[in-house]
């Protein structure tokens, strides 16, 4: 077992958009930080799509070197949608009248939203130990010594930013109990041979329902419910059907 030289004022686990955005800010306020990343590299593959006022907003206090704000630059790598879907909801939600600088949502994969973090953290000159683990850590009173397999670096505070399986706050006793799941949902980034027009909902008592969101360069989000899920009857889904939205409502055939 080796012990790093350096002594960072603090160790982040976990090199997601919480760990990036958290050393980033951390790194503009003059503390030293390392960042340790089991991935070697970044997830091509993305789960959130959309960031909303408010992460925009926050994001606003992160600059880089020539004055660009953090916001302007993600702005720039997506679109901008005033109202939109929330979850399973049946209306749109309408972000116009939200008192902020920001009045809609950015649609932007989170691929590529780690991608801008992963350069500006990079540009910084932010330590980051890819491919490396977090395995276990121990705190005193000078700060905490942080295990990533072998070696141990000595810091003044550990940051754990290690996801929904967090070891971290796991092992700090930080009960995170949740809910069960209530529904089988499914979700795919696909390549359609025929995609609808736009935005789609499909509501179905037989097949679920499902929702179809254009992305980038081609790649459309599906995902959806399984039927025993949507908790709707028949005529339920015949009332939402006729419901007027401006999404497009369709049956299947
Ligand atoms: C289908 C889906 C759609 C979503 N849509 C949205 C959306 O539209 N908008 C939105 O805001 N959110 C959305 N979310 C939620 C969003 O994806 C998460 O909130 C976000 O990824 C959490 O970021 P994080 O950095 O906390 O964790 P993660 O992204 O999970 O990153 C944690 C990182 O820690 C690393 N790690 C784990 N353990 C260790 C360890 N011991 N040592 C070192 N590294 C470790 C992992 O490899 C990972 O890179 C969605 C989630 C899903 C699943």
């Amino acid at each position: 077992m080796s012990t790093d030289a350096v002594h960072p004022d603090v160790v982040v686990a976990g090199a997601g958009p919480v760990g990036m955005v958290t050393a980033l800010l951390l790194d503009s306020a003059g503390i030293t930080v390392e960042l340790v990343e089991r991935l070697t590299e970044g997830d091509p593959h993305s789960r959130a799509t959309v960031l909303h006022p408010r992460t925009l907003e926050a994001l606003t206090t992160i600059r880089y070197d020539d004055g660009r704000r953090l916001t302007d630059v993600l702005l720039a790598h997506g679109r901008t949608l005033p109202r939109t879907h929330f979850a399973a909801l049946p209306q749109l939600l309408d972000y116009s009248g939200l008192d902020t600088p920001h009045p809609y949502i950015l649609q932007i994969t989170q691929a590529t939203t780690e991608r801008v973090l992963a350069a500006l953290v990079e540009a910084r000159g932010i330590r980051v130990h890819r491919g490396r683990e977090v395995t276990g850590f121990e705190q005193d009173a000078e700060g905490v010594r942080v295990h990533i397999g072998e070696t141990v670096v000595r810091a003044g505070h550990l940051v754990g930013a290690d996801g929904a399986w967090s070891l971290v706050r796991e092992r700090a006793g930080i009960s995170f109990p949740g809910v069960a799941g209530t529904v089988k949902g499914y979700l795919g980034d696909v390549e359609l041979d025929d995609p609808p027009p736009g935005p789609t909902h499909l509501w179905d008592h037989r097949t679920g329902w499902v929702t179809v969101l254009p992305l980038f360069d081609g790649i459309h989000r599906m995902f959806g419910v399984l039927p025993e899920d949507t908790g709707l009857t028949p005529e339920e889904v015949a009332a939402r059907r006729s419901t007027p939205s401006p999404w497009r409502i369709c049956a299947p055939s």
